[in-house]
């Protein structure tokens, strides 16, 4: 069982012990005393107090400048504060490679029998090559750790799949984590992979390392205490990752009916180098955003028809049977639906076999793979397809594709051939954090009915909510966004989608 460590950072013992009892209170197995974080450190008289009374088993760490910690001191004082830790009951020390030697020779006849010496190496730069990862496990190993640490940077998510194979082929128990955003999953995925323990925070702002997660998302989203050997995975990929909320949701539903399965953040810079390297079968779907929904057409052995029509794919599944990759599109239907039903909804009229499209002039901005999507759908419902694309080339191929017409964004200003014309951006515009932008002016807004956004973090965009002020019927793109992450998930799982849940949970979390 991988153990769930909270690293305290505190400035004074009173707030550490604080933080501790708030640990044990989320659920963590143990604390990481940062000594070198504490500005006023006494050992007699405050180890007493944050060891000797310490109300979980506790990580004893007093990291030195030159290894990435806060300590100026020489290593006198500080190795005689650890001894003094491991004395009072300690479970744990943390001594660097670089110095274990000395550190060793100075416990070697005190040891208690419960005791566990953890030898770190940390690499702030990068992550090195598996031959170099196995000799410095070797290494610590030979320098008489109970625990081996290695905590490496990612500089592409790539790397993590070096520490994985590392982790589990070592002989000890073994600490692996690759710092940095890149890096999180292998935070997230440890107990699948076997590593002894994974840090989680307090909350953001209380890390002690580049890209810790919060115990809270490790316990309630990522529900890491089921994660084990045989958990398939599942993920988003995309550049950037870490505003979605499909790891919320998709985490819940996997949950609700009861898979053995996890769903994470992937920050991936090269999609084909990421599906190379990732290519077992542990891994086992993923949905694309941001900006791979098109080069992952390419990418997949075998891609559905319509995604291919649209030229995006969204929803990647590695068939059980060969291992082979295929691309579905579930932006389309996601997207049409909840336009056709917000349509629907405000004239308070049910299901009919026309489209509210039909006929209409259905503006998009945007040309990348939502907007394609959207283009493709709204043809086939017989809307008339405008795009406008701040690539004006990219609106011109798609609108040459679908058989539309294509504006630039400053045409689109004056645009109004018709009253009540429908809107749909499928740009980034306005999106967290730069919810002050938005892709049309309010002005130019009035010649629309319907206005739809893909943005869905804010869900009341700064378009949504001028077009709300203009007299439009909004819909907002959280809709879009639940349809098509329910037909992810029965993609994924073969499974009828948990509805209700999905909903709520799509709501509380954004
Ligand atoms: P994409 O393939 O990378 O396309 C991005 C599009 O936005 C391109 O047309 C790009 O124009 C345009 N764009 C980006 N930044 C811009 C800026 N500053 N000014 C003007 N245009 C800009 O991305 P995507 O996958 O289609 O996603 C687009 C948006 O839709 C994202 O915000 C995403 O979160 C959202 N989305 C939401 C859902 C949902 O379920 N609600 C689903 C899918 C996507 P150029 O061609 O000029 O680069």
């Amino acid at each position: 069982m991988t153990l769930l460590c909270v690293p305290l950072v505190a400035k004074t013992v009173e707030q550490m012990m604080a933080d501790m009892a708030a640990a044990k209170a989320r659920g963590a197995d143990l604390v990481e005393i940062r000594l070198d974080h504490l500005s006023d450190f006494e050992p007699r008289r405050d180890l007493h107090l944050l060891v000797g009374d310490r109300p979980l088993p506790v990580l004893v760490t007093y990291r030195p400048k030159w290894e990435g910690g806060e300590y100026e001191g020489d290593d006198k004082q500080r190795f005689e504060a650890l001894c003094l830790a491991m004395e009072l009951g300690a479970e744990y020390v943390d001594v660097e490679l670089k110095v274990a030697d000395d550190f060793v020779r100075l416990i070697s006849e005190k040891k208690p029998d419960n005791f566990k010496l953890i030898i770190s190496s940390h690499n702030y730069q990068s992550t090195p090559s598996s031959e170099e990862l196995s000799s410095l496990v070797a290494r610590i190993q030979a320098a008489g750790a109970d625990i081996v640490k290695i905590a490496t940077t990612a500089v592409d998510i790539v790397d993590v799949t070096r520490m994985f194979q590392v982790i589990v082929h070592c002989h000890v128990p073994m600490i692996g984590l690759v710092m940095g955003e890149r890096g999180l999953i292998s935070r997230l995925l440890c107990p699948k992979f076997g590593g002894y323990l994974t840090f989680g925070t307090l909350g953001v702002g209380k890390e002690s390392a580049p890209g810790q997660p919060t115990i809270s998302d490790l316990l309630n989203v990522y529900n890491i205490r089921q994660i084990g050997a045989d958990t398939k995975i599942f993920g988003i990929v995309g550049k950037p990752v870490g505003h979605s909320k499909s790891p919320v949701l998709l985490n819940a539903a996997f949950k609700s009916v009861g898979l053995d399965a996890v769903y994470v953040p992937l920050l991936v810079d090269d999609l084909v180098n990421f599906l190379n390297a990732y290519s077992s079968t542990d891994f086992a779907g993923f949905s694309c955003t941001i900006p791979h929904k098109e080069a992952a057409v390419g990418c997949c052995d075998k891609v559905d028809p319509i995604a291919k029509s649209i030229g995006a794919v969204n929803t990647i599944i590695r068939r059980p049977s060969d291992g082979k990759l295929i691309g579905y599109n579930t932006d389309y239907v996601g997207a049409i639906s909840a336009i056709e039903d917000g349509i629907r909804g405000s004239q308070g009229v049910g299901k009919e076999t026309v489209s509210p499209l039909a006929g209409k002039v259905f503006v998009i901005i945007g040309a990348g793979g939502a907007g394609k999507a959207l283009a493709y759908g709204a043809k086939e419902k017989g809307a008339k397809v405008v795009i406008a694309n701040r690539t004006y080339e990219r609106a011109r191929e798609l609108a040459n594709l679908i058989g539309g017409h294509a504006l630039t964004l400053a045409e689109l200003e004056t645009f109004h051939p018709e009253d009540g014309m429908i809107l749909a951006n499928t740009t980034s515009i306005g999106m967290q954090p730069n919810v002050n932008e938005t892709p049309i002016s309010k002005q130019a807004l009035g010649s629309y009915s319907v206005v739809f956004d893909a943005v869905y973090t804010p869900k009341a965009t700064r378009l949504l909510r001028e077009a709300g002020e203009s007299g439009a019927t909004v819909v907002s793109g959280l809709e879009m966004f639940i349809r098509q992450a329910m037909s992810q998930f029965e993609l994924f799982t073969n499974l009828t989608a948990p509805e209700n849940l999905m909903r709520d949970t799509a709501m509380r979390y954004t």
